[in-house]
């Protein structure tokens, strides 16, 4: 049976205990609204160690003030009964008033990984999430944390914290989950309206034809970059772009050749929902 905590030294006590006895524990993060690609981390979690822990907290400190937080979806109940399906042995689930029962004096800021991409467009985002993410590991105090590649520059920063502040945790990650049309399971898909479903392959299409590009000899990454966005643009439910880059996908800085090791990363509104979406280069 799973077992549903919503209090901090509750969720504690249940960790020690595993740990006493010995247990590794594997702990995957999310905003819930759980999909596959949510599902595919617990599963990785499942098969890495004796105890897996799911949060699920809709974190208000990563969103800015005109963004998502009031609208971001939210369904307890299947979500957990998901996560019991998948033989999860516990739920984290705090309110918003146990995560943060005062002003928070504390900053957590990786450097230059957040200048680009997400981190230049959503201002303070990914402080909002160092500071959630090291707040959970202490309460949850996991041997491994699973994040998804679909937030690429997410995992990349929350690696290098884990290194720069010696948490005691390894940190996994895990493919991008997609749907069959090649659009990337998010929870925020439920924000599109059938045209907008359809045309909302167009991250994923983009990024298709930015590997076809590359494959034919294309290194120049403004050249990718201009094909890229012209063929989103044909699409009617795109109502901005707000990014696409090449970046190395270690340093998350910008290149202007391909060399083999870089990331493509975007992010699109369709109708309401802002898309992300990204690719590993292969040559
Ligand atoms: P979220 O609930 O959106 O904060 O996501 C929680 C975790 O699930 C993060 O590590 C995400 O990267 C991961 N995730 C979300 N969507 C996908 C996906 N389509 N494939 C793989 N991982 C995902």
């Amino acid at each position: 049976m799973i077992k549903v905590f919503e209090k901090i030294k509750d969720i504690r006590a249940f960790v020690e205990s595993a740990k006493r006895e010995g247990k590794s524990v594997g702990f995957v993060p999310t905003m819930g609204y759980l999909h596959e690609g949510h599902l595919s981390l617990v599963r990785c979690a499942r098969s890495e160690n004796d105890v897996v822990v799911v949060s699920i907290f809709v974190n208000p400190t990563q969103f800015g003030p005109s963004e998502d937080y009031k609208d971001y979806p939210r369904d307890m109940e299947r979500d957990i009964s998901l996560l019991e399906n998948e033989k999860v042995h516990a739920v984290f689930a705090p309110d918003v008033k146990e995560m943060y029962p005062e002003e928070t004096l504390t900053t957590i800021h990786v450097e230059k990984l957040t200048e680009h991409l997400c981190g230049a467009k959503r201002k303070g985002h990914f402080d909002g999430v160092c500071l959630v993410v090291s707040k959970l590991f202490n309460i949850v105090n996991p041997d491994r944390a699973y994040f998804g590649k679909k937030d690429y520059q997410q995992y990349r920063v929350i690696e290098r914290m884990v290194r720069d502040l010696n948490f005691p945790i390894s940190v996994v990650p895990c493919p991008i989950i997609r749907e069959e049309d090649g659009l990337a399971a998010s929870s925020r898909n439920i924000y599109l309206s059938e045209k907008e479903r359809k045309d909302a392959t167009c991250l994923y299409k983009s990024l298709r034809l930015a590997d076809k590009l590359i494959k034919n000899g294309e290194y120049n990454t403004k050249r990718i970059i201009d094909a890229m966005k012209e063929f989103i643009m044909g699409f009617e439910s795109v109502r901005k772009i707000d990014y696409i880059e090449i970046v190395d996908k270690y340093t998350l800085e910008p290149v202007s050749e391909i060399k083999g090791r870089e990331l493509i990363a975007l992010a699109v509104y369709v109708g309401k929902a802002r898309l992300i979406d990204n690719m590993e280069v292969q040559i």
